[in-house]
């Protein structure tokens, strides 16, 4: 039965999607049957795995100032999929470490049915308000095309009539940049052939009276509904360009045929001039290569190549959205230029989502490669003053990164690639050496400014401890009665958040005496424990040392450094130094 209820309802989750508390309206929609403690429920569970990127997205883009928002499947208590807008922002006081974001879910498909919107439903009104989003609501089949916004109180409509009759009214009254006119043109076709999704970035004149033209983005997705209807639904924002001088990016000979994104000689022009100018904001810049792509090339062809750079141009063109530039300088390397990321912390956000977001690319498509990619950044003023010497760090960076098992973004850090750098990137060997005899100074570094400053930055050492130790995640977990929960001071935070195989007696029974697991390969566990792993197999993990700390009482912590591939056993000094450096997180962990 199509029980078509107007559904509209609150929740607040984490960043791993996981439901922390929700209102009846939710209860009622989406759990069936269930009483009581939704708890931790998984949202992944029930969002359609297509949308679950855009889903993702959505809630890395969320800032303090900024909400954000995605239109996604989510399948209802009968198991069907129904079309939600996702609102999502940042609960202003939640803990540092543990983010929480409200949610608003609201059920697109009453809302379109509504003919007339501005008629007092003022439930959903609200939040369209904070986004300062132009709406865009297209009927394929119709071809009746309104463009309105949404104030506290009422709707302001701007447009209602046919496409073809805004596209010409647009363009006969120059609304429409001519530099961007194709990318107007294709919006136009979006709308018309009902795209699945879409984004284009163009020139134009928002409103007629309006004084000059403005960048803006169009962010859209096409509805199919029961009767096998196309309805195209979309968000027009403005965004800020980078600097004043946006002639250099925006020419059309500027972009990189085979992408959409500028290419080699205007994305490194655009960023000489912008450091040349000594800005007052840091610029970060990153290089960013494909891993392995050759193979990539060789299994799935040369075609299929070109897709795969054309989508992880576009996802690293999403990630530096509104904040800064992306390029394309070689067959597979891109370049990014971000201007105004003041702290390491910062970088890492952008960097992370474009590594992230590769590597789910083609996630839940077993047919296609996993491709990752390697960063390698640095940034004005603090690591150089002019485009060459940046450039320099940043590609060394890129090939340290690649040289430490790649799939990962490393941020300059004078103290730790210093010599890196001036031994001119050194051969593997070498550079293996060079961490290995470091790592003494790495623990002694961090305990003498533990003594210090109490504690200091506990990713700051983390990140240091990852690079001595070949680590590719570290993890705290802090149990709660039977509850354990994962804290991710390094790695992919998007993986697996069951930590029920720490409840396994034969599993913790493992711990030595002194309270340290040593995992040189997983599979060790096959017979005893096998829950434990296939929870490290879907973490990806193949190697670990676990630490427990104990000075807690009944708050046990567990730290657990970990390695995605299989490399030789742990050495003895490695697990002593892991077991020191596992005790200072574990007393960090406390303080924070
Ligand atoms: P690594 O992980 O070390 O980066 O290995 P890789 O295989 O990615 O090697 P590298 O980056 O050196 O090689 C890039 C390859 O990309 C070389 C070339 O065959 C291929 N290539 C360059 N431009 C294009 C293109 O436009 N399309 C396709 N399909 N392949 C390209
Ligand atoms: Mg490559």
């Amino acid at each position: 039965m199509d029980e078509r209820v107007y559904f509209k309802g609150n929740a607040v989750i984490d960043e791993q999607l996981n439901m922390l508390e929700a209102d009846d309206e939710i209860k009622n929609f989406f759990f069936m049957g269930e009483e009581g403690n939704n708890n931790g429920f998984a949202l992944a569970r029930i969002i359609h795995p297509a949308d679950m990127s855009i889903m993702e997205n959505a809630v890395k883009t969320i800032t303090n100032e900024q909400n954000s928002a995605a239109a996604i499947r989510i399948a209802d208590k009968t198991g069907r999929y129904r079309w939600i807008l996702a609102v999502m922002e940042n609960v202003p006081d939640s803990a540092e470490h543990k983010r929480t974001i409200k949610l608003s879910l609201n059920d697109i498909d009453s809302m379109l049915k509504m003919s007339d919107m501005s008629n007092g439903i003022s439930s959903y009104m609200e939040y369209f308000s904070l986004m300062e989003y132009l709406m865009f609501s297209y009927d394929v089949f119709t071809d009746r095309l309104r463009i309105f916004m949404m104030g506290s109180s009422q709707q302001v409509n701007f447009y209602n009539g046919t496409l073809a009759d805004w596209r010409s009214t647009m363009l006969a009254n120059g609304n429409v940049d001519d530099v961007t006119r194709n990318i107007f043109d294709n919006l136009c076709d979006d709308f018309s052939g009902g795209s699945e999704v879409f984004e284009r970035e163009f020139k134009m004149k928002i409103f007629e009276n309006s004084q000059g033209m403005e960048w803006c983005l169009v962010k859209g997705k096409t509805i199919v509904d029961f009767n096998g209807k196309k309805h195209v639904i979309a968000t027009m924002s403005k965004i800020n360009p980078v600097n004043d001088e946006p002639q250099i990016c925006f020419n059309l000979d500027a972009i990189d045929a085979g992408t959409d994104i500028l290419n080699k000689r205007a994305i490194t022009e655009y960023t000489k001039k912008l450091i040349a100018s000594k800005p007052d904001k840091a610029v970060t810049i990153a290089v960013i290569d494909i891993d392995n792509f050759k193979t990539i090339n060789d299994e799935f062809g040369h075609m299929f190549g070109d897709e795969v750079i054309r989508n992880v141009a576009n996802v690293i063109k999403s990630s530096v959205e509104g904040k800064g530039v992306a390029g394309r300088i070689g067959g597979d390397e891109m370049f990014i230029v971000v201007e105004g990321l003041e702290t390491n912390e910062e970088i890492r956000q952008v960097l992370r989502t474009i590594r992230n977001n590769v590597s789910f690319m083609y996630k839940n498509q077993p047919d296609k490669p996993h491709v990752t990619c390697s960063i390698g950044s640095s940034t004005y003023p603090t690591d150089g003053s002019s485009y060459e010497e940046l450039f320099n760090i940043a590609d060394k960076m890129l090939y340290l990164a690649k040289e430490k098992g790649k799939n990962r973004y490393i941020i300059f850090l004078p103290d730790l690639h210093g010599d890196y750098l001036r031994g001119n990137g050194m051969p593997k060997a070498e550079a293996y050496m060079f961490y290995k005899y470091k790592k003494i100074g790495v623990i002694n570094e961090i305990i003498n400014s533990y003594r210090a400053n109490g504690g200091g930055s506990l990713s700051e050492a983390a990140r240091k401890v990852q690079l001595a130790f070949s680590l590719d995640s570290i993890f705290v977990y802090q149990k709660h009665s039977r509850y354990w929960q994962r804290r991710v001071i390094i790695g992919d935070e998007d993986i697996c958040e069951d930590n029920s195989y720490l409840n396994n007696k034969a599993y913790i029974a493992d711990f030595t005496e002194d309270g340290i697991e040593v995992i040189d390969n997983i599979h060790f566990f096959e017979r005893r424990a096998k829950e434990t792993v296939d929870a490290f197999l879907k973490m990806g993990i193949n190697q670990a040392v676990q630490i427990i700390v104990r000075e807690h009482g009944d708050d046990d912590l567990i730290v657990s450094f970990n390695r995605n591939k299989q490399m030789s056993k742990w050495s003895e000094m490695d697990i002593v130094y892991l077991a020191i450096l596992g005790n200072i997180f574990g007393m960090g962990y406390c303080d924070d």
